[in-house]
């Protein structure tokens, strides 16, 4: 028993490949991050709109709803994202709207239940990633959010394991690193714990090589301390 409580990395990989899926569900991926010390915003998951307010209630407002179903990998393209709940009333109203809305654009899918979360403040957002080269074997991503990666591709590589040494290195290679230091009213951002966050997906990835890829976008980055508020993990 207590053998299993603390490796929930390896229940869940297992019962992923037990049921031959490839992609790991919100739960499951920041379950592991969890495991692995990567900071992530507090979560739970909820079969009933009522059970969704008493979570809420619990995590505290204003809370983020999520849909969470093995078929539906980017959630916001299905509208099963609701951000920014302050009361039981608008969450009651975006559970419906969520499976509304997933009900729309993929009728078909089966649904695990929506995800209540703590709703992480907005801050600079950045991405740490991991994907398997099929000759180098597990590799690290950094980037800043938003435009700096999708449009402008200011992402870094590096081959894993990596040194703490490295990660720093990653962090101030990237064009945008400048905003991660401050300007004008916003505060420099904590480095130490975006170091943390890397070297602790290097060790994941590093452990658990039938990871294919790993995505965690966006984490919000604070003047102290970060949140991963999405993460993604696909399997081999
Ligand atoms: P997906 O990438 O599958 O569409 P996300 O979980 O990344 O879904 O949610 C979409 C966007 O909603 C995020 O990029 C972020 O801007 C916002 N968001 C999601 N969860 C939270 C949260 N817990 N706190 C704050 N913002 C959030
Ligand atoms: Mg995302």
């Amino acid at each position: 028993m207590v053998a299993l409580a603390l490796n929930e990395t390896l229940r869940i990989l297992s019962q992923a490949r037990k049921e031959r899926r490839k992609a790991l569900l919100e739960t499951e991926a920041k379950t592991i991050c969890m495991e692995y010390d990567i900071p992530v915003t507090k979560f739970k998951l909820a079969g009933k709109a009522a059970e969704a307010v008493r979570l809420a209630d619990e995590i505290g407002y204003p809370v983020v709803l999520k849909i969470v179903s093995p078929d539906i990998i980017h959630k916001s393209d299905v509208g099963g994202v609701i951000v920014n709940l302050k009361n039981a009333r608008e969450v009651r109203n975006a559970y419906k709207k969520i499976l509304e809305n997933v009900e729309r654009h993929k009728p078909a899918g089966r649904i695990v239940g929506i995800l209540v979360q703590e709703m992480a403040p907005s801050s600079t957002e950045v991405i740490v990633g991991a994907i398997k080269d099929p000759q180098f074997g597990p590799a690290l991503m950094f980037g800043l959010g938003g435009v700096f990666v999708e449009l402008l591709k200011d992402v870094t590589f590096r081959v894993a394991p990596i040194s703490e040494q490295e990660a720093r290195e990653m962090i101030t290679e990237v064009k945008a690193y400048p905003l991660l230091k401050g300007y004008r009213n916003v505060p420099p951002a904590d480095i130490d714990s975006i170091v943390k966050i890397l070297l602790s997906t290097s060790k994941l990835v590093m452990d658990h090589q039938e990871i294919k890829e790993l995505d965690l976008n966006p984490v919000m980055v604070y003047a102290k301390g970060a949140k991963t508020v999405d993460a993604r993990i696909i399997l081999e």
